[in-house]
């Protein structure tokens, strides 16, 4: 290794074609933040990259950086994980997708994501065991928009004040991240969609149990509608766009793996 050279745990989140036989690989680095480095060689070399920059891959990265220009160059990946089972699963996959979409667009380049890559990181792990891909969809959203700052107030009326823990059922205002009781929502705005009690306890808990104590939260079919329904409007409102990938997670049977693969 080069003095100039760096090395870091990354996670592939984008990979195209760059000229005859590069690629440009964008990762997620917990100190590097979002990188996009230049693999060279990358479409022909079967020895330094086969195999290593699929998407969603855990890779150890040696990559150094120009003084001028936007992208490193990625000088060896070593594959440290590549989350077979979300390859051979359409529900998994598309799971995949949409997480790998909003960290695209909730991070930034050459901003440390320590929290951010761990989140992800335990995401992919979850997906692989094969635990159910909605839920975990729902638990990596709900800690990621806390950790872009966003962090929805599940505990009390935003009007009122009051708490919202015997509330049978109470309005998140998805402009607002706040939850408005059952009370106070008569007079609300059109931006808002249900929570019933039990989906809001179970929010509540994704946002303090450790990342390890996750997988023990248990969502119902109900709850995990009505926090996918939240998390969507969420998220579009925050991204301030589309979250493309959200149709195919419905739609199991739809475009995910499909266009990924044609
Ligand atoms: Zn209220």
């Amino acid at each position: 290794m080069s003095p100039l050279e760096m090395e870091t745990s990354a996670i592939v989140l984008d990979c195209r074609d760059y000229g005859e036989s590069d690629k440009i690989v964008t990762f997620l680095c917990p100190k590097a933040g979002r990188l996009s480095g230049l693999a060279k060689g990358a479409k022909r070399s079967k020895r330094r990259f086969v195999n290593k920059l699929e998407l969603f891959s855990l890779l150890h990265l040696t990559y150094s950086l120009p003084r001028h220009g936007e992208l490193a160059f990625i000088a060896a990946a070593e594959l440290q994980a590549s989350f077979l089972s979300l390859r051979h699963s359409v529900g998994l996959y598309n799971a995949a997708t949409v997480i790998r979409e909003c960290t695209l667009m909730g991070t930034s380049e050459k901003e440390r994501s320590e929290k951010a890559f761990e989140i992800l990181l335990w995401a992919l792990r979850a997906l692989d065991r094969k635990q159910p891909s909605h839920t975990v969809v729902i638990l990596f959203l709900i800690r990621f928009f806390e950790y872009i700052g966003y962090r929805p107030d599940l505990l009390h009326c935003h009007h009122c004040g009051r708490s919202t823990a015997t509330e049978r059922t109470s309005e998140f205002n998805y402009m607002t991240g706040c939850l408005i009781c059952e009370a106070c929502s008569r007079h609300s705005l059109q931006t808002t969609v249900p929570l019933s009690l039990g989906t809001i306890k179970l929010l509540a808990n994704a946002q303090s149990q450790p990342l390890e104590r996750l997988h023990r939260l248990q969502f119902s079919l109900r709850a995990r509608e009505e926090s996918l329904n939240m998390l969507h409007h969420f998220g579009r409102q925050l991204f301030q766009r589309d979250i493309h990938s959200w149709k195919a997670l419905l739609d199991p049977e739809g475009a995910g793996l499909k266009a990924r693969y044609s």
